[in-house]
This record gives C-alpha cells, sequence and structure tokens, in this order.
C-alpha cells in the first residue's frame, strides 16, 4: 500500500472515533479526550505514518491504563502493528524514539515514585534501558 492510501485510511479511522483532525507542519501527534481534536503531521512520509497510526491507538483506546508509559508503549507497538499490516516498513528511527519515549514516561512514574513498573513495558525499553530496584526504590539507567 502508498504512503498516501495508507495514511489516508488511518485518519479516517481516527475521523470515524469521532476525532476532528488539525494538520501540523512539524512531525508530531497528539489526541485530545476532551476536545476530540487529533493533531497530526502535515506530511506523507513513513514517520507521519508511523505517528498517525500511534495516534489512531490513542484516538480508539482512551485511557486504557492509568499509567502513560503501559499507554504510550502500547500505542508503539499498534502502531508498528498497523504499519507491517500495511506493507509500509516500520522506520526504525520511529521505533528507537518511541522507546526513548516510553523510557521518559517511566522516568516521571519512578519520579512520582510508582509501586509498580509494568514487565512488558521493561521489556520493551530492555534494549535501551534498564530498571533495577534498590532499597525498594526503582532507577533507570541507559544502557545503549
Ligand atoms: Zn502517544
Amino acid at each position: 500500500m502508498d504512503l498516501l492510501t495508507a495514511k489516508g485510511n488511518l485518519v479516517r479511522e481516527i475521523e470515524q472515533a469521532g476525532y476532528q483532525i488539525t494538520y501540523v507542519k512539524t512531525l508530531r501527534g497528539r489526541v485530545s479526550h476532551g476536545t476530540k481534536i487529533c493533531i497530526l503531521p502535515q506530511s506523507v512520509t513513513r514517520k507521519s505514518v508511523y505517528y498517525t497510526a500511534h495516534e489512531l491507538y490513542h484516538a480508539l483506546e482512551p485511557r486504557k491504563s492509568r499509567h502513560a508509559n503501559v499507554c504510550e508503549m502500547k500505542a508503539e507497538k499498534f502502531a508498528q502493528k498497523k504499519l507491517r499490516e500495511m506493507g509500509v516498513p516500520v522506520p526504525r528511527s520511529s521505533v528507537v524514539r518511541g522507546k526513548r519515549y516510553v523510557a521518559m514516561k517511566v522516568r516521571r512514574a519512578i519520579k512520582r515514585r510508582i509501586k509498580h513498573i509494568d514487565k512488558e513495558v521493561l521489556n520493551y525499553i530492555s534494549d535501551y534501558y534498564v530498571v533495577d530496584r534498590l532499597d525498594g526504590q526503582y532507577h533507570i539507567v541507559k544502557v545503549g
């Protein structure tokens, strides 16, 4: 499937979930559940399609988990699966960036003294980050 068709299909799904699309020139995305607005990059590239698929997850699954790190990992995995299904090669840089993003959410959760970090999240970021528990406190260390 070509990129324009792939992106068009994802955008249609976001709209069907009840969201209005606002396009931006930069490479970013965001779903606001309150205002029902979805911000998407205007460009039509593999990265842009990846962002669009990521935001589709948020549109379809509002607040599935109360932990942002879990939601973001699921959105990342969903985006990768969607692109593969559409025959769009998953940009490796987007995957790496996504893992850093999930790790940032984990770091924030640790700062708020989270009691438990999801095993799937730890596994997902494990190429780049290791989370240790010392004296009952989590610590995150960059390894890659
Ligand atoms: Zn997200």
